[in-house]
């Protein structure tokens, strides 16, 4: 285990967790990207797709959602009567907020007619003033659904970029990315191949075309873990957000995997901490509400990407 407390810390906290979870009838959803703690602690760890299926369909009256803000807010949109939760309200996206509802809304004047794709990763008001959502593992299939090319994808360039290629189409894109990802060099690969010749390069599609081209398989991290799982292969450099690598050590115990650089590490989506998920289920905060008129239009362009 690569927790970032001491064993008996977590068993402290775990328990302690689990108990108010079951007080307040509370679902704990985590992305792949949170410590590896708090994945161990989750009811339900996965992707965005994943995440935002899980909380469009739970039961549960609350849901603590173990992420970043734009992702709670996806939760809130899709299941307004429920309780949502984020643990720490300073877990922004910065890519989401390369992109704000004022400045689409004066694109979409300036080029009459366009239909706007959004990655998930982006505010609520953002998908409100969007035709359809995508996330990482089927933007190429809602940039397909749309026709002609008036189509402008945002925030994330290096994704847009990524889907059009594959669909050879010509789209309009934002100026957005992943500081995150964006951080990782085709030096940093080809360090990374020198050290471990057999490995297969896997890497998310929000990093930089270059690193795309470069890589064995592009895909989002429930398709990097996939991939991994189902190829003959026992090593891999793995170019995405460090918190995956917990999940692939669970999944394929037996394989090798070396992350692609060390600064690979998104701050925000480590800002969740055991003590804070205990003490966000105690004090039922901090919440995440999203306006009733924003919700509805933003949760259409979420349907209409789930109903692909
Ligand atoms: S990894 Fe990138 S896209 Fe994901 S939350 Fe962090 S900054 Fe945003």
């Amino acid at each position: 285990m690569n927790y970032t407390i001491s064993q008996d810390l977590f068993e402290t906290l775990a328990a302690e967790i689990e108990v108010l979870k079951k007080e307040r009838k509370a679902v704990i959803l985590a992305h792949y990207y949170q410590r590896p703690e708090v994945q161990d602690i989750a009811d339900f760890v996965g992707d965005s797709l994943q995440l935002s299926q899980q909380a469009a369909n739970t039961d549960a009256e609350i849901i603590v959602f173990c992420g970043v803000h734009f992702m709670a807010e996806s939760a809130a949109i899709l299941s307004p009567n429920k309780v949502v939760i984020l643990p720490d309200q300073k877990a922004g996206c910065p890519m989401a907020d390369m992109v704000d509802a004022e400045g689409l809304r004066a694109y979409k004047k300036r080029v009459p007619e366009v239909q706007v794709v959004c990655y998930v990763n982006s505010s609520a008001e953002v998908k409100a003033e969007s035709d359809i959502c995508c996330t990482s593992s089927n933007a190429v299939k809602v940039v397909q659904s749309l026709q002609g090319d008036n189509v402008l994808f945002i925030p994330d360039e290096n994704l847009g970029r990524y889907a059009a290629k594959i669909l050879g189409r010509s789209l309009q894109f934002w100026p957005g990315y992943c500081k995150t990802h964006d951080r990782l060099s085709k030096e940093d690969i080809q360090q990374a191949k020198n050290e471990h010749p057999s490995a297969k390069v896997i890497v998310h599609p929000e990093c930089r075309e270059d690193i795309c081209e470069a890589a064995d398989y592009v895909g989002s991290t429930a398709g990097l873990i996939k991939y991994a799982q189902n190829s003959e292969n026992q090593e891999f450099i793995v170019g995405t957000e460090s918190g995956i690598l917990h999940r692939l050590h669970q999944v394929c115990p037996e394989k090798k995997f070396y992350l692609a650089s060390e600064r690979l590490v998104c701050p925000n989506m480590k800002l969740t901490s055991l003590e804070k998920v205990r003490d966000a289920l105690k004090n039922l905060s901090p919440r995440v509400t999203v306006k009733e008129e924003i919700r509805v239009k933003a949760k259409a362009a979420l349907e209409r990407m789930l109903a692909l």
